[in-house]
């Protein structure tokens, strides 16, 4: 479907939970409680008929995030009921990976295609100051997924200026050496304050700065694509593929938007930067929920960019929506 500014629109990304056995200074917030799965959450049967309608409508690419999507028990039967949907060609998940290594090849063979792998640090201590979790525990799960048959696996690294910023390049010959793609995100005015000063935000030109002094200079790639996200690509002449995705510096970020986000307590959200949402929980409870207009009306609510810089509301965390 085309939404009002003739972007296509095929790609849901659902937050099956707020949840999360990490605490990453730029997403938890100080203090959230949202821990227990709650009844104001999805079952996977509500998630699974959201997405059959979003299919109805032409969705060709889903993403499951949360939260962490590993903590849910009912995971896999939420995986492969999308993935069984006439239309779905992509079916993504987005996790810290600590949880992954014992279900990486459950999860491939459930139908999910691809991975994004949270990973800022390599560095041990680095990464526990970040995220509160064990290097150890993400990067089994990485091995796990790179074992198993999943069409791609990427790297997520959010940029934190003097946090991880000496971090990059050892990250980038590290997706190297494993022949996968590494992305770099410039970090969103999204949950806490305290990590969003100015003094904290390094854009993805100063890291690919940072990058070229010591690996040389980075060939753009402005066709390609891997995946079905926003970033734009570079390649090193180590051969490391290296997405950036600037939300916050890139003008023209928002024209190839293709997404719609369904927030793990049920509301349609058509802009990660915006904050306007549509209810999807009472109607569906309710039992008189037409999914498919709800879903028409979030397309055409999209917005033509979102205002993150303008509009930050941190009560509506990033668990929550879905990053
Ligand atoms: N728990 C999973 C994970 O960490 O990958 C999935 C959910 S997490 C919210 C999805 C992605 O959003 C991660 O790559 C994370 O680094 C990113 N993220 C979270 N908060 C962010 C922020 N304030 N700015 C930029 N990226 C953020
Ligand atoms: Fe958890 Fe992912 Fe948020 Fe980190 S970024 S706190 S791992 S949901």
């Amino acid at each position: 479907m085309l939404d009002p500014f003739g972007r296509t629109i095929d790609y849901l990304r659902i937050s099956v939970t707020d949840r999360c056995n990490e605490r990453c200074l730029y997403c938890m917030p100080e203090g959230y409680k949202g821990w227990a799965q709650r009844p104001d959450h999805l079952t996977a049967a509500e998630l699974v008929r959201t997405a059959a309608a979003a299919s109805g409508l032409g969705f060709r690419k889903f993403r499951l995030t949360g939260g962490e999507p590993l903590l849910r028990s009912d995971f896999v039967s939420i995986a492969a009921g999308i993935a069984a949907l006439p239309t779905t060609t992509s079916l993504g998940l987005s996790t810290n990976g600590t949880r992954l290594a014992p279900v990486a090849r459950e999860l491939c063979a459930a139908g999910i295609t691809a991975i994004n792998l949270s990973l800022d640090a390599l560095d041990a201590d680095i990464y526990h100051r970040v995220t509160g979790g064990r290097l150890a525990d993400a990067l089994a799960g990485l091995e796990a997924a790179l074992a198993a048959d999943f069409e791609v696996v990427k790297l997520n690294v959010v940029l934190m200026r003097g946090v991880n910023e000496d971090q990059l390049v050892p990250l980038v010959r590290f997706a190297a050496a494993h022949r996968m793609p590494v992305r770099f995100i410039e970090l969103m005015p999204l949950t806490r304050t305290d990590v969003l000063s100015p003094a904290n935000f390094l854009s993805c030109a100063d890291a690919r700065v940072r990058i070229e002094a010591e690996l040389g200079p980075l060939e753009t790639l402005p066709d390609y694509r891997a995946g079905h996200g926003p970033a734009r690509y570079a390649r090193a002449a180590n051969g490391a593929t290296i997405g950036f995705i600037g939300a916050l510096t890139t003008t023209d970020f928002c024209e190839t938007c293709n997404k719609l986000r369904l927030t793990a307590d049920g509301k349609l959200r058509p802009c990660l930067g915006r904050h306007g949402e549509i209810d999807l929980l009472a109607p569906l409870r309710g039992g008189e929920a037409d999914l498919t207009a709800l879903l028409t009306e979030a397309i055409a609510n999209k917005p033509a960019d979102h205002t993150f810089q303008a509009d930050y509301q941190p009560d509506r965390p990033m668990t929550a929506i879905g990053g």
